[in-house]
């Protein structure tokens, strides 16, 4: 087993939250030291703790729409890697909607797993999270308005949530700039 691998197979057998987990520690992501293209997104939410397989919900959908990338490619490992800012699903809010990501999960497998990825050429940013850790303090709208500035290593993106179509609509450079950037750039990307 070479070193991703067996930091991977480490980080699959976490269970440093398991008090604080509502469903226990399921945690998912998808490495490969071919991997070219990384996506950080917040983590998963029951259905993908249920199934085990990142994105398999209806943002997964739409982040794969946005992305110009079928299934097939979406989950070929060797080429797109999936590490998000927590690991496993964290439960809900007293108010509704997911809690944060767990704050310790990142600083402790990032820091480990990404050195062992050297073909990442372009990570997509994904929601408020990953953007406070990668891009610094700001609001999520900025960071993504503010595209240009991080490329050609990272893309800031929002969460591909059904709450973004509202968003969407108000931001129409997303649609008319931004997208067909990252289409653009998730192609040259794979190859
Ligand atoms: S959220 Fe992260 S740190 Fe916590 S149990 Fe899951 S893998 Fe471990």
């Amino acid at each position: 087993m070479d070193e991703l691998a067996r930091c991977a197979a480490e980080a699959r057998a976490c269970r440093l939250c398991e008090a604080e987990l509502p469903l226990g520690p399921r945690p998912v992501l998808r490495v490969s030291p071919t991997a070219r293209l990384l996506i950080i997104g917040q983590a998963p939410g029951t259905r993908v703790h249920a199934s085990g397989i990142p994105w398999d919900d209806a943002s997964g959908e739409r982040l794969r729409a946005w992305m110009g990338v079928e299934s097939d490619t979406f989950y070929d490992e060797s080429r797109i890697a999936i590490l998000p800012m927590g690991l496993c699903y964290p439960g809900v809010l007293p108010k509704g909607g997911d809690r944060p990501p767990m704050k310790i999960c990142a600083p402790i497998w990032h820091p480990r797993l990404l050195p062992l990825m050297p073909a990442i050429k372009l990570t997509l940013v994904i929601g408020t999270y990953a953007q406070a850790r990668l891009l610094g303090p700001g609001p999520m709208t900025a960071h993504v308005a503010n595209f240009r500035a991080f490329l050609p290593a990272l893309l800031p993106l929002p969460h591909p949530s059904w709450r973004t179509i509202g968003w969407q609509a108000r931001n129409p450079w997303f649609d008319a700039d931004l997208l067909p950037e990252l289409r653009a750039r998730v192609a040259r990307t794979l190859g």
